[in-house]
């Protein structure tokens, strides 16, 4: 059934701002830290004391590069900060240190899945340093806003995309991919509960097929994933709705409200302020050289795009198996340390997705707090391989105990609960003519054509070895003896 709703198509461009967990704040040597107590990491730089002067984190710059390299962004060579004038209480100095005309890298790419699943890169406008504010803290106290300074210069990048994302659930993947890239460089935590990553969602709606955009607004204050999406697929039905009803579209921001997933005007963009940038005047300007550009690099670990290639090109896994190893990166570490231990990655692969990971979720419990080292699950596999143990006393009987001790081995373990299967072929054969013998008639019925007895037979076999006969090879010779 078609719909008003499918006349239109959503223009969608993100700003994300991520907190850079440097040591030290943007401008200042005030410790940057979450959860202090408030008004303790303030020095006279960051309330902006007459006298006082900013001094660059290089920490950050570094970071910034980071994020730039990882994007395919051009580093600008030569850059200033710049002065954003504005009065605000939980903005002491009453201007904050950004960049305007030289943002620190211009261009670069995201690449995200499309809601079909096939490919798509959304291209970046810019990513620039700024300085975050202080915080107003409005429902502690009834009667008062308290501030609390202590985010108050933190330093942070914005990643500003072009209006290329066309529906909410790409938003969606942009915001799942910047999270996981900001923390495979491992240069901010990516909690967007704790606000160390936020995004602004500008939206705006114009006719299928038109290349003129309509006017957009701008949402803030989503303080999760699933949030954006919800706030994106608010704005875009308000939007239409406003449309037909012959209605102009106010060019604003607005503020999102996760109790009823609605949006509220908070300010029209025609009385925005006028910020009066000017460069500024306290930081010098700073060259990004080609040399500190190719340090920048060498330092760079392994990003998801690039492990995906390397388990679905090189190590033969499937894009779905990649996709869940790739996603979280202590996953993906986790992963590369197994696989120096055994060559057989799909088993590999297994044993991370489908056995650490449930046993993870059970626990409720990240990888980094899971005992058993990747060399312990590489041995485990090998022992596998080399059918000293069947697949399911594996994973049922030998990593339980593992987990629970995870200083043993997986063969001292196996050894100890006398759990090594037993693939001694003469042993099997003894034990296959001990079955047949104790079922001479069902060895004739076997024989004159009923051939579904293989599998009694079989159980016979297991059930005199203790289940520790390599069903693999008791088969194999059971047929034998059963042919004769
Ligand atoms: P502002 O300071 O006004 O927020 P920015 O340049 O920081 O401007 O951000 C503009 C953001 O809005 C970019 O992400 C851009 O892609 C997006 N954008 C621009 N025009 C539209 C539009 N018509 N519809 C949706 N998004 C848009
Ligand atoms: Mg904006």
């Amino acid at each position: 059934m078609s719909s008003i709703y499918d006349k239109y198509e959503a223009v969608i461009g993100l700003e994300v701002h991520a907190q850079l967990q440097t040591k030290t704040k943007a401008y200042s040597s005030d410790k940057n830290e979450y959860g202090s107590t408030p008004n303790t990491n303030v020095s006279v730089i960051t309330l902006g004391h007459p006298g006082t002067l900013p001094k660059y984190n290089k920490q950050g710059i570094n970071f910034a590069v980071k994020m730039g390299l990882a994007c395919e962004s051009n580093i600008t060579k030569d850059m200033i900060f710049a002065r954003k004038n504005y009065f605000y209480p939980d903005l002491p100095k009453g201007y904050q240190i950004t960049q305007d005309e030289t943002p620190i890298c211009t261009g670069g790419k995201i690449q995200i899945k499309k809601d079909d699943g096939s490919v798509k890169q959304v291209a970046l406008t810019r990513i620039h340093l700024e300085e975050d504010a202080g915080k107003s803290i409005h429902d502690l106290d009834p009667f008062n806003t308290l501030i609390d300074l202590n985010r108050a210069g933190v330093p942070l990048i914005e990643i500003v995309s072009e209006p290329e994302i066309k529906t909410s659930q790409e938003a969606y993947n942009y915001v799942t991919e910047v999270r996981k890239l900001v923390r495979y460089l491992d240069i901010c935590d990516g909690n967007m509960e704790e606000g160390s990553l936020r995004c602004d969602a500008n939206v705006s709606v114009m006719l299928k097929g038109s290349d003129t955009f309509g006017n957009r607004t701008e949402v803030k204050n989503m303080n999760s994933m699933r949030n954006v999406q919800r706030a994106i697929d608010f704005e875009i039905k308000r939007q239409i709705d406003l449309i037909e009803q012959g209605e102009t579209i106010v060019t604003e921001t607005r503020s999102f409200n996760a109790a009823n997933g609605s949006t509220i005007s908070m300010r029209s963009k025609e009385a925005a302020n006028d910020y009066r940038y000017f460069p500024e005047p306290d930081l010098q300007p700073i060259q990004v050289t080609q040399e500190y550009v190719t340090k920048v690099k060498e330092q760079m670990p392994p990003l998801p795009n690039f492990l995906f290639h390397k388990y679905t090109k090189e190590l033969g896994l499937s894009e779905y198996d990649a996709q869940v190893l790739t996603d979280d990166k202590s996953i993906a570490l986790y992963f590369e340390e197994v696989i120096k231990y055994t060559e057989n990655y799909k088993s590999a692969s297994n044993w991370v997705t489908v056995n650490i990971k449930s046993y993870l979720n059970d626990k409720a419990i990240e990888i980094e707090d899971f005992d058993v080292k990747p060399e312990k699950i590489g041995e485990l596999i090998k022992l596998i391989d080399s059918n000293q143990l069947s697949n399911s006393v594996a994973s049922q009987k030998v990593f339980p105990v593992l987990i629970q001790t995870p200083e043993k081995t997986a063969l001292s373990i196996a050894e100890e609960n006398n759990w090594i299967q037993n693939s001694d072929e003469d042993a099997i054969v003894e034990l296959i003519k001990k079955a047949l013998e104790k079922y001479p008639e069902k060895v004739e019925e076997y024989k004159s054509g009923k051939k579904g007895l293989l599998g009694m037979f079989m159980g016979e076999v297991m059930k005199l070895s203790q289940g520790k006969a390599d069903p693999k090879v008791a088969n194999k010779y059971l047929r034998q003896e059963l042919e004769k």
